[in-house]
């Protein structure tokens, strides 16, 4: 049995077509990174623009390459919240159409579900599991029970690792360095740490006196940016022209992000954005080994948004014929 799967939820529009050992048959992403990076955040009406002008050919592209024809499918997954709106709208829209065309059963997808359940698609993991959800909208840490069933046992107060992350980049104009021109801020912060001094500034890591697995940033980000505005005074440079100490402020911005999350974290499976940095996986290694427990973490692709891991949310789904709808139901996305 074949699932198409199909992403759209943020700026990536994904597709990914999978069989039901997980294995990947053919996938396609197309990225609006560069643009976003550009106008220095997403603007939900040119994220709309580019899904429309893509996603045709990503899902084209995605049954190319696997060989398998639409007929073959056995059903559509596809990302229907949360996520931008404008976003969900289009792939919801384009997987509508086509299950209505082919026949095919539709399996809406909750996006954090999709990114918790990855792991599963690369380990023989079985249920329960602790998962530590960090990307770019999202902080959570939940009991996952079953593949519909999570037990939140923690969330972020105000914003997200990945959203704090790019904006300490965008504070520092990372992306105007030559090695950081297509990359997020996430990535641009640990390239640069590598050589820098965590020791040389100190951040106070959040919520030390609150003891229960929720996430706060807002907080961290503030320190970072007086310390900005502190050095930038100092050097006499404009605002977000720093030059001399960013690889310093990235290695301690990196460092407190991840003493934060590993402090909250005693056994965990990683996924999201953030998750691919090596840095926070060790930080994360370092409380699972102390505590007898195995870290996973899904590799870097799939841990920022792809089609395959909405493939695989519908392949678990397939597995225990749960929630699958027939083609003309009517099925609406919900931003949050
Ligand atoms: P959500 O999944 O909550 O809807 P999203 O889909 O925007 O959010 P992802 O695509 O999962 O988020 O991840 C993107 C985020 O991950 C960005 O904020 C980016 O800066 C961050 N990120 C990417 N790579 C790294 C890295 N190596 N280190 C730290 N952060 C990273
Ligand atoms: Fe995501």
């Amino acid at each position: 049995r074949l699932v198409l799967g199909i992403e759209t939820s943020c700026d990536d529009t994904g597709a990914a077509v999978m069989d039901e050992t997980g294995t990947i048959l053919g996938e396609s992403l197309h990225s609006q990174k560069e643009v976003h990076l550009r106008s220095g955040g997403i603007i939900p009406t040119v994220a709309q623009q580019l899904h429309r002008e893509n996603i045709e050919r990503v899902v084209q592209e995605a049954l190319d390459r696997s060989g398998v024809t639409p007929a073959e499918l056995c059903a559509v997954a596809t990302t229907v919240k949360p996520g931008l709106a404008l976003s969900l709208g289009v792939g919801l829209q384009f997987s509508q159409r086509f299950v209505r065309e082919h026949n095919k059963p539709f399996i809406p997808i909750h996006h954090m579900e999709a990114h918790a359940l990855t792991v599963r698609m690369l380990h023989p993991l079985t249920f329960p599991f602790l998962v530590l959800l960090v990307s770019g909208g999202h902080s959570l840490l939940a009991v996952a029970r079953g593949v519909r069933d999570f037990l939140l046992l923690g969330h972020t107060l105000d914003e997200a690792p990945g959203d704090t992350l790019d904006k300490v980049a965008r504070r520092l104009s990372l992306r105007k360095h030559p090695q950081c021109f297509t990359l997020s801020g996430g990535q641009a912060i640990e390239l640069l740490a590598k050589d820098g001094d965590r020791k040389r500034f100190g951040f106070r890591t959040p919520m030390g006196q609150t003891p229960d697995c929720c996430f706060s940033f807002a907080g961290l980000r503030n320190q970072i940016t007086m310390l900005i505005k502190k050095k930038e005074a100092e050097e006499g440079v404009e605002e977000g022209t720093l030059l001399s100490c960013v690889n310093d402020i990235a290695a301690a911005t990196q460092h407190t992000v991840a003493l934060h999350l590993a402090k909250r974290t005693h056994r965990a499976v990683l996924s999201g954005g953030v998750a691919s940095n090596q840095y926070i996986r060790k930080a994360l290694m370092i409380i699972t080994e102390a505590t007898g427990l195995r870290l996973l973490c899904p590799p870097a692709k799939f841990c920022t948004d792809n089609g395959v891991m909405i493939a695989w949310n519908g392949v678990e789904r397939l597995r225990e014929g749960n929630g699958i709808l027939p083609p003309d139901v009517d099925v609406s996305y919900e931003p949050k």
